[in-house]
């Protein structure tokens, strides 16, 4: 049975995720390395003991401890070729705002992170199995290009920034799905979201608010997304 311990970090989620050993899923901003190792420590696990550090994207707020905490934990930090540049330079790149609060966070959100060089590059189809973790890696872009999700076999889907839960970053109505506030190509955003749909994920674990059912997200597609042409 795969265990999910999520990480209340200062604006994101991280995971511990324990299959037959414990992985990292994203690392917050910079200098939130102490709390997530505390978190860690709290699952039962040492720094040494993480078999990878996975990153769903290349956002600050998801790969702003990266650096460090692969330092720390030696564990190889994974992450798909399409947002290495990001990480490589240590910024964001091409924000764009599905909203207000998109818009007004900007400033913040734009702020530099520790660069590092990712050790391994996440093809769509991977299976982590050798990690000790029975889930697969999809490509999920949209909110950026190298956007991917974690579909345990048991249906569970860390699906990073592709949605939100709740309002002011999730701290109200979490459960409830939402737009992400960046992305770099909405029409993409839905599209991937379905193709998790599709795939049989049944509760979506985010990098802001959640965790979101499948039926919740199923409803809210019907209302939100654009008729197909
Ligand atoms: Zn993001
Ligand atoms: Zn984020």
């Amino acid at each position: 049975m795969t265990k999910i311990h999520p990480i209340r970090l200062t604006i994101a989620h991280a995971y511990v995720v324990v299959g037959e050993r414990p992985i990292l899923i994203d690392t917050g901003w910079p200098n939130e390395e102490a709390t997530i190792l505390a978190a860690l420590r709290a699952a039962g696990f040492g720094p040494r003991d993480l078999s990878l550090i996975l990153l769903t994207h290349g956002h600050s707020d998801h790969a702003g401890s990266a650096a460090e905490l692969r330092q720390l934990s030696q564990a190889p930090v994974a992450l798909h070729e399409a947002d290495h540049d990001m990480v490589r330079r240590g910024r964001n790149e091409h924000l764009q705002p599905t909203g207000l609060l998109g818009w007004l966070f900007s400033p913040i959100a734009n702020g530099p992170f520790p660069t590092f060089e990712p050790d391994l590059q996440l093809e769509p189809g991977d299976r982590l199995d050798k990690f000790g973790i029975a889930g697969e890696i999809l490509h999920t872009p949209g909110h950026t290009p190298g956007s991917v999700s974690l579909l345990l076999d048991s249906g569970e889907v860390f699906a990073g920034d592709l949605l939100m839960g709740g309002y002011l970053g999730g701290y109200l109505f979490p459960g409830t799905p939402q737009l992400p506030w960046y992305a770099d190509d909405l029409q993409v955003v839905y599209d991937s979201i379905e193709k998790l749909l599709a795939r049989g994920a049944t509760l979506f674990y985010l990098g802001h608010g959640g965790p979101v059912t499948a039926g919740a997200i199923e409803k809210w597609l019907t209302r939100v997304r654009p008729a197909r042409r």
